[in-house]
């Protein structure tokens, strides 16, 4: 099955786990979604002061290549969770299908937490002891986030989306949540 097909199911086994959810499960879901997309921002926010977008457009954005498995399906649904529609492009490898010519096309809170908690040794170097301590806290609360959500759902939401997409295809019908 194409990339692309297995992004489009992934959608909908995504917009019918958040039409599903119990009442119950959903606002606790709600918050930890809301939490884990203001971790993200907070932590862009620190590599951005310390001058992330000149270094990485100089770099040319090295750690961006083959990057379609770095959304996963937690990242996935906070997309979903927010109306937000992705069109990733899987025929430009190397280049990442979540990126064009202007870089990626994700706002930082939607980023993939993979590539949020990515600091590179160039980015590190122009970091105060003060912003890795706050980076270590604030990695801690998002991977809380993930490993409290997919509690919540029982499901392994860490998984790569794609993958995810892929296993649920070769479930039955009457298993298609968890992985
Ligand atoms: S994080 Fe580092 S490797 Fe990635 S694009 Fe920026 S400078 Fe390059
Ligand atoms: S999702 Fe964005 S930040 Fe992550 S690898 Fe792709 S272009 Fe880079």
């Amino acid at each position: 099955m194409s990339d692309q097909k297995l992004w489009q199911d992934g959608q909908v086994s995504l917009n019918a786990l958040l039409s599903d959810i119990s009442p119950a499960a959903k606002k606790p879901l709600l918050e930890l979604l809301s939490g884990y997309r203001v971790g993200k921002e907070s932590l862009a926010a620190i590599t951005l002061a310390a001058d992330s977008e000149t270094i990485c457009r100089d770099c040319g954005g090295k750690c961006c290549l083959n990057g379609k498995y770095r959304v996963n399906v937690f990242d996935g649904l906070s997309l979903c969770a927010a109306g937000i529609s992705v069109v990733p492009d899987f025929s430009q490898k190397p280049m990442c299908p979540y990126s064009n010519a202007g870089g990626c096309i994700l706002e930082p809170g939607f980023r993939p937490l993979d590539c949020i908690l990515f600091v590179c040794d160039s980015l590190e170097g122009q970091l105060p002891d003060s912003d890795r301590v706050d980076l270590t806290a604030l990695e801690n609360n998002l991977r809380e986030c993930l490993s409290e959500a997919s509690l919540l759902l029982n499901i392994n939401l860490g998984t790569p989306l794609l993958l995810w997409a892929e296993k649920l295809t070769n479930q039955p019908i009457h298993n298609q949540r968890g992985i």
